[in-house]
């Protein structure tokens, strides 16, 4: 099977709009992707290190929106979009404490998929390995679950004969 990083891109591709959002910039490497098959880029982190490091990653874009804020307040910076991703968990080589929250994202999704466009797609990147990751999963999936079937369609990727590795949730709007 192909890597977590490398299925997530290829989901977010049979998306064929034109606004993205990168809910969790990070170091970048989903914005940098987002930039190169979108054509405008909303990356939202609430680390200032995490959107230097992402911009500094993409300089070549010039179609990216960086934003230091909480992705739960994406709807003061966005209207419609057609993808976005969630790449949970604490930024690689950074400060460990500093976490996506299940609640939080759950604010920023009530928030925004109102305004994911018609055959949207939201992708979820969960990791269950390390004990605020395993909550968090539970309650995100506990979520998504619930969201009206009339609307989306949600799905998951895992791995299934062993634990506690990444996995992948998916958001289809009808
Ligand atoms: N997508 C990134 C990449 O390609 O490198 C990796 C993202 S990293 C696993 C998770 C990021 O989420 C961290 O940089 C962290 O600062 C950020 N984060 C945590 N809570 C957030 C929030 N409420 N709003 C936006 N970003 C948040």
């Amino acid at each position: 099977m192909k890597k977590i990083t490398e299925l997530t891109h290829d989901l977010l591709l049979e998306t064929n709009g034109s606004i993205a959002i990168d809910f969790t910039c990070g170091n970048g490497f989903d914005t940098y992707f987002l930039a190169n098959n979108y054509q405008q880029v909303y990356a939202f982190d609430i680390q200032k290190i995490a959107i230097d490091t992402a911009k500094n990653k993409c300089s070549e874009f010039n179609n990216i929106s960086f934003i230091l804020d909480s992705h739960a307040n994406v709807n003061k910076y966005v209207n419609n979009f057609d993808a976005g991703i969630f790449n949970c968990g604490y930024l690689p080589h950074g400060d460990t404490n500093i976490t996506t929250t299940s609640s939080i994202v759950i604010d920023a999704l009530n928030n925004c998929l109102p305004n994911l466009n018609s055959k949207g797609r939201i992708i979820i990147v969960l990791y269950p390995g390390f004990e605020q990751g395993a909550k968090e999963a539970i309650e995100i999936e506990q979520y998504v679950n619930n969201l009206p079937s009339k609307t989306y369609d949600v799905f998951k990727i895992q791995i299934t004969n062993r634990n506690h590795v990444p996995y992948i949730i998916g958001i289809d709007k009808h």
